[in-house]
Order: C-alpha cells, then sequence, then structure tokens
C-alpha cells in the first residue's frame, strides 16, 4: 500500500495552501478534497479581499488556481470524503490509505436559514461575508438575520457603505455582548426589528425584497411584511464546524502526535480564506518539521 508522508483532509483554502507547502518541501502528499471540493469559495462569486487579485476573483476560480499549484508540485487529489481516520501504530489510516501525518482541514459550513429562494440568490445578494460583500451595497438597504456577536459585527461593516442596516432577529433580545449591542443601538444607520423572521428572499436575479413575520407574546406567528425592501440578506447566525472526524480524538486539543489541524474547522473568529490560508502553511510547516524529527523506518 501506497504510504503518504502528508494526508491532508479539505481543499478549501486552509487544505490547498497545506498542500502547496508540502509537496513543494518534497513531501509525498495527498488530499482528500470531498465529493464537493473546494470548501465556501465555490459558493462564492467576486473575492475582493484575497491579496493579489487588485481587480478581485470569482471564489470558484480561486480554488481553481489554488488546487492547479497543489498539482503542479505534485500532489495527488482524491475527490472522496474522509470517512475515518485513525492512528495505527506509526502511521494514520486514512480510508483506505495510510499517511505519517495528517492535517485536518475540513472547514465549516455557515448556517443558512433555508428559505425557498436563499440558496438560489447567494452571490445575487444574499451573504454570509459582510466583510467580503460590504462593498458591493454602497448607499443600498441590507438586512442582517441574527442576534449574536457575528449578527452585529457584519452589521457595523456593513454600515460603512449601505444606506440603511435592519437587523432582523427571531426574539426580544440580544445575545451578542454588551459591547457589541450598545455600538450596534447607538449607530444611527442601524434599526433593528426584534420578534421578526424572514420567510424568503424575493427576486428574480438579485435580492430585492424580504418576506417577514413576526410574533405576540404566545409566540404566535404571522405575516408582517409582504415585501420589505432591500437589495442584500447578510445571513449571520453561526457557523458548523465540519469537526465529525476530530470526534475521533476525543483528548482534542490534546492531538497524536503527527495530526495537525488548520482553519475555519477550529476558527469561529475570523474564518476568512487568507487566515485559513496561513493556518494551512503553519500546519504543513508544523509537519514537516515533525517528520524531519522522526527516526528514519518509523513506518
Ligand atoms: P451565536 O452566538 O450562536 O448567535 C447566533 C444567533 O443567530 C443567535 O442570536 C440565534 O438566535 C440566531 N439564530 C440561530 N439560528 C437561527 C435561525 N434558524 N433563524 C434565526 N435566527 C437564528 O453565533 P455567532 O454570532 O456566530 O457567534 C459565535 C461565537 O463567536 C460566539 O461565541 C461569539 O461571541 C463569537 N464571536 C465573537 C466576535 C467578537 O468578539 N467580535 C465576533 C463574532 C463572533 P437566538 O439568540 O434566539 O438563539
Amino acid at each position: 500500500m501506497e504510504i503518504y508522508d502528508v494526508a491532508i483532509i479539505g481543499s478549501g483554502p486552509a487544505g490547498l495552501t497545506a498542500a502547496i507547502y508540502a509537496s513543494r518541501a518534497n513531501l509525498k502528499t495527498v488530499v482528500t478534497a470531498g465529493s464537493k471540493w473546494g470548501g465556501q469559495l465555490m459558493l462564492t462569486t467576486t473575492v475582493e479581499n484575497f491579496p493579489g487579485f487588485p481587480d478581485g476573483i470569482q471564489g470558484p476560480e480561486l480554488m481553481e488556481k489554488m488546487k492547479t499549484q497543489a498539482e503542479k508540485f505534485g500532489t495527488k487529489i482524491i475527490y472522496e470524503d474522509a470517512t475515518t481516520v485513525e492512528k495505527d501504530g506509526n502511521l494514520f489510516a486514512v480510508n483506505s490509505y495510510q499517511a505519517k501525518s495528517v492535517i485536518i482541514a475540513s472547514g465549516a459550513n455557515t448556517m443558512w436559514l433555508n428559505l425557498p429562494n436563499e440558496q438560489r440568490l447567494i452571490g445575487h445578494g444574499v451573504s454570509s461575508c459582510a466583510p467580503c460583500d460590504a462593498f458591493f451595497f454602497k448607499g443600498k438597504k441590507v438586512a442582517v438575520v441574527g442576534g449574536g456577536d457575528s449578527a452585529m459585527e457584519e452589521a457595523l461593516v456593513l454600515t460603512k457603505f449601505a444606506s440603511e442596516v435592519t437587523i432582523i432577529h427571531r426574539r426580544d433580545a440580544f445575545r451578542a455582548s454588551k459591547i457589541m449591542q450598545e455600538r450596534v443601538l447607538d449607530n444611527p444607520k442601524i434599526k433593528v426589528m426584534f420578534n421578526s423572521r424572514v420567510t424568503d428572499v424575493l427576486g428574480t436575479d438579485k435580492v430585492e425584497g424580504l418576506k417577514i413575520e413576526d410574533c405576540d407574546l404566545n409566540e404566535n406567528w404571522k405575516l408582517k411584511i409582504e415585501n420589505f425592501p432591500v437589495d442584500g440578506l447578510f445571513v449571520a447566525i453561526g457557523h458548523k464546524p465540519n469537526d465529525e472526524l476530530l470526534k475521533n480524538f476525543p483528548d482534542y486539543p490534546n492531538l497524536p502526535d503527527g495530526l495537525f489541524i488548520a482553519g475555519d474547522v477550529i476558527d469561529a473568529k475570523y474564518k476568512q480564506a487568507i487566515t485559513a490560508a496561513a493556518a494551512g502553511c503553519q500546519a504543513a510547516m508544523d509537519a514537516e518539521k515533525w517528520l524531519d524529527n522522526q527516526p528514519k523506518n518509523s513506518e
């Protein structure tokens, strides 16, 4: 059986940057890319904040370039989901192959509202990343859904560009930290709709409005606004890390030697392509150093 030096799980910016560094360090590298490869950037349109692309780049094109760069240095890409990662003596078993070290960079998924037209309009007014997309809403009206720190932060970022930001929250109080709530409530551009929920996004090619319900004290929901006019909907109700494989290592963050983790799977704070890429680079360099220090013939 072929034994790799590094097996990387995940093919977003963290996984593919790790692959570029590992394969360029002459390590025999495999990426378990997933049946849907590329991570969250595959769902975005223009990326304007990734250094090196002053005119912006489409998310899928950026991922294609990262993959080509990794393959150029010898990385093997396998288009399957990693279902098992187990330490087996000195080696790790990942699905049907073995590796001396493993980098888990399985990413995270944005939690969406599951509205009928939400997925169709992602990149056309529906977003989950104000730092990435606020710029496109200069002078426009937007809404943010959520009541945690992420929603507060998204709303504050949006005020730098949008003419009006409405936060729509399902309860009568935010769960965000007091300081973030104060900043939001003190901002004249931000309006708040409590006890309200979005039930659909309206628009054919781009977001044009929202259907909104509100509730009374007994939580009876009823239609409040048939078409609340906005150009953008920012969903900020949390992220779900793809951490199923970490459950095999219950002592996390104390991991077995040779196992490294990078990117959004353990980053609930920054969640940016560039920070994930940096974490992938660090993990690959750590793996290389760790492999260098292993006695030869350890497998
Ligand atoms: P969060 O704290 O879990 O808040 C999620 C919010 O979304 C809650 O208000 C929740 O409502 C709402 N929500 C969840 N599912 C919903 C649904 N289906 N429909 C409508 N609303 C829904 O998540 P987060 O804001 O992403 O923050 C995650 C962690 O990162 C937190 O610990 C936070 O403090 C931290 N964080 C910190 C900063 C900062 O310090 N600057 C910035 C961002 C995040 P309910 O309140 O009703 O549950």
